[in-house]
């Protein structure tokens, strides 16, 4: 099996996306982290495999990636600039609120108060987005 980083490698070029080694090195960084990432992150730890890496590409090649939703977005109180590889499928996301900590997981139950609050307002509901705040094993 490919590794997230060769699968991403090859999107990236079947878009048209030309691999230079600056943005092999924003795509190495992110595609092995666990924790979420803002672009500033990825820029001082992608420089260690690219120096010369321009700032202007790391959110480029951010941008890209999520246009190929091989990454996502994580929110935080602060904003909405961290990046985490995608979940696959319907997943929801558990963020470390100390260390950053990346988790997915699967399952939810919320169809009995989603049918609810479609009762109280009216609204025919068809989409949701969940992510859970907290401290993961190792902070706690
Ligand atoms: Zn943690
Ligand atoms: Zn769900």
């Amino acid at each position: 099996m490919d590794t997230p980083k060769e699968t991403w490698l090859a999107r990236l070029q079947g878009n048209g996306y030309r691999l230079t080694g600056a943005r092999r090195a924003v795509v190495e960084t992110v595609a092995v982290s666990s924790r979420a990432l803002t672009p500033l992150e990825v820029y001082d730890a992608a420089r260690g495999r690219y120096p010369t890496l321009g700032l202007v590409t790391v959110y480029r090649t951010l941008e890209k990636l999520e246009e190929l939703h091989l990454i996502q977005r994580v929110h935080q109180p602060a904003g909405c600039q961290a990046f985490i590889a995608a979940g696959k499928g319907h997943q929801h996301l558990l963020l470390c609120e100390r260390c950053g900590q990346v988790t997915f997981f699967e399952g939810d139950n919320l169809n009995p108060l989603i049918t609810s609050i479609s009762k109280k307002t009216g609204y025919q509901i068809d989409k949701h987005w969940l992510q859970l705040f907290g401290l993961c094993e190792s902070c706690r």
